[in-house]
C-alpha cells in the first residue's frame, strides 16, 4: 500500500500537527518525485480574536519546536513572536528563583495561537497557527475552511463535510483533543485521556521580572500555574486536578498578583481546554494515521514540538514505507511509544519535584545547590539545567532523570543540604 502519483491525502485539522504534516508530506513527496494532492480541512478562522479563533494554549514555542521549523526552512516572523523568553522565574512561597537557559542560543518564544484575547482591542496579534497554515498553503497544500463531520471506514477512507464527500488514499487525523473526534467507531480509534486546564489573558502586570513566572500551591488542586508575557498582554495557564470554576480569579488573588495588574477588573479572555495525559489507542490503520495531540504528546510540555515530531515521522513513514497498518506499526509506532515512555519519567520527575517544593528544609538545600552551581561552567550546572528542561520541555524527561541520578549531582545536593542556610535567595 504505497502512495502513487496523483494520490490524494486529506489532513483533518490545521493546527500545528496538521500544518506540519502537510509541509512534511509536500517536502518528502517532492524529494521522492511524487506528485500528491494534499488537502487540509480546518474548522477555525485563526484571525478571529477570542476562543473561536484559537487553539487554546499557553503558546510557548520550545527551542526544539523552533528547530523543527528551521529544518523546514521556516522562521517564525517577528510579528508572530509576542516575546522572547530567556528566563523562568519559580515562585516558591516567599522566594523567587530565576532559572536561565543552559545555552543562550536556544530560543524560546511566546505566540498567540489565534487572533489574541477576545477583549484585547486592535491591533490583533498575528496568529501562529494561521501563519503556519499559510506556509502549508504557499508550498502547495489546498486549505479549506470546513468542519469534518465524519471519516468513514472504506477501501478508501471517505471524509464527510457539510458540503462534500472526499475519498482519500490516506487520511491524517490532526484534530487535537479539544473538539469532538470526527471518526467512525469502525476505525477502532480511542482518543487520549485528558485533564482540564484553565486559561485566561490579562493586561501585562507591572513590576514583574522579565520571563515566564511559575507558581505552585494555590488555588487548591494546582499542579503549577504559569504567567507568560505576550506583548502588551500576559497569558495565565493553570494546570491542576479538579480546579474550581473560578480558578483564575483565585490564582490571581492567592498568588498576590492582583496588585500588579493595571486594571484588576480586566480579564480579557478565558477558556478551559484539555491537555493530553495518555496516548491514544488504535491511532493508525490501513490508509489512516493520527498525529499530534490526537495520537500522543509530551506530558505537560512542548505539545507543539511533539505535534511537529509525530507529524514528521508519520509522513516520513507514509512516503518511505507506505500507508498500511503494518507500515505505520513499523515506522511510526516506535516514536509514539518513546514519547509515552518518556512521559512516565516525566510523571516521576513531577512527583519527585513536589518533595523539596513542599519540604522547607529540602527546598532551601536544593536552592543552595542551584546557587553553588553558578560557580561551574554551564554544562556542569546539572540541577539548573534539569529545572530548565522540566519547565520548558527542552530536554527529554529521561535524560533529565539520568543527569540528576549521576553521583556528582547527588553529591552536589548533599553538599547543599549540609551547608548552612544561604542568603542568596531573593526574598520577594
Ligand atoms: C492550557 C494549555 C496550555 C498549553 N500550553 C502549551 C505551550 O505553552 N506550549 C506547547 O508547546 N504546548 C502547549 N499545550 C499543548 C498544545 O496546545 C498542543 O499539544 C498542540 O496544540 C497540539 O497540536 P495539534 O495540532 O495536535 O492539535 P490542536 O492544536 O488542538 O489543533 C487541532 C486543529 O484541528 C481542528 N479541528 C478539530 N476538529 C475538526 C474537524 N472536525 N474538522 C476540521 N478541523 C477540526 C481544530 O480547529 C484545530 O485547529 C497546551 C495545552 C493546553 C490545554
Amino acid at each position: 500500500m504505497r502512495l502513487e502519483n496523483g494520490n490524494r491525502v486529506v489532513i483533518v485539522g490545521g493546527g500545528p500537527a496538521g500544518s506540519c504534516a502537510a509541509l512534511q508530506l509536500l517536502r518528502l513527496a517532492s524529494e521522492a518525485a511524487l506528485q500528491l494532492e494534499v488537502i487540509v480541512l480546518e474548522a477555525r478562522d485563526f484571525s478571529r480574536p477570542g476562543p473561536a479563533g484559537c487553539n487554546k494554549c499557553a503558546g510557548i514555542l520550545s527551542s526544539a519546536a523552533v528547530r523543527r521549523l528551521e529544518a523546514l526552512d521556516l522562521t517564525v516572523p517577528p510579528d508572530v513572536v509576542q516575546a522572547e523568553l530567556d528566563a523562568y522565574i519559580l515562585h516558591l512561597g516567599r522566594t523567587e528563583l530565576p532559572i536561565y537557559p543552559p545555552d543562550p542560543a536556544r530560543r524560546i518564544y511566546s505566540v498567540y495561537r489565534g487572533g489574541g484575547p477576545r477583549l484585547g482591542g486592535s491591533p490583533c496579534p498575528h496568529s501562529f497557527d494561521g501563519w503556519l497554515l499559510d506556509q502549508a498553503r504557499e508550498r502547495g497544500a489546498i486549505v479549506r475552511r470546513s468542519r469534518v463531520r465524519t471519516i468513514r471506514a472504506s477501501v478508501r477512507p471517505i471524509i464527510v463535510t457539510p458540503k462534500e464527500q472526499i475519498e482519500a488514499d490516506l487520511v491524517v487525523l490532526a484534530t487535537g483533543v479539544n473538539s469532538p473526534t470526527p471518526i467512525d467507531p469502525a476505525w477502532g480509534y480511542k482518543r487520549p485521556q485528558t485533564e482540564t486546564m484553565a486559561q485566561d489573558e490579562v493586561p501585562m502586570p507591572s513590576g514583574l521580572t522579565a520571563g515566564v513566572h511559575i507558581y505552585f500551591g494555590h488555588p487548591r488542586g494546582l499542579i503549577f500555574g504559569a504567567l507568560i508575557p505576550k506583548g502588551r498582554f500576559a497569558s495565565i495557564s493553570l494546570l491542576g486536578h479538579g480546579l474550581p470554576h473560578d480558578a483564575v480569579s483565585l490564582f490571581l488573588e492567592e498568588q498576590g498578583l492582583l496588585h500588579s495588574l493595571p486594571n484588576v477588573t480586566t480579564r480579557l479572555c478565558g477558556c478551559t481546554s484539555r491537555v493530553v495525559v495518555s496516548p491514544a489507542s488504535g491511532f493508525y490503520a490501513d490508509r489512516f494515521v493520527t498525529v499530534g495531540d490526537a495520537a500522543v504528546t509530551r506530558l505537560y510540555k512542548d505539545g507543539i514540538g511533539a505535534a511537529f515530531h509525530t507529524a514528521e515521522v508519520a509522513m516520513r513513514t507514509a512516503i518511505e514505507r507506505g500507508v498500511s497498518r503494518a507500515a505505520f506499526e513499523a515506522g511510526y509506532r516506535p516514536t509514539c511509544q518513546r514519547i509515552a515512555v518518556d512521559n512516565w519519567f516525566g510523571q516521576f520527575l513531577f512527583r519527585l519535584w513536589n518533595i523539596p517544593r513542599s519540604t522547607p528544609f529540602l527546598l532551601s538545600a536544593w536552592q543552595r545547590t542551584l546557587q553553588n552551581e553558578l560557580a561551574f561552567p554551564v554544562m556542569r550546572q546539572v540541577h539548573t539545567n534539569a529545572m530548565w528542561g522540566i519547565f520548558t520541555g527542552d530536554e527529554s524527561y529521561r535524560r533529565i532523570l539520568i543527569a540528576l541520578s549521576h553521583p556528582a549531582a547527588v553529591l552536589a545536593f548533599l553538599r547543599g543540604m549540609l551547608m548552612r542556610s544561604g542568603a542568596f535567595v531573593k526574598e520577594s
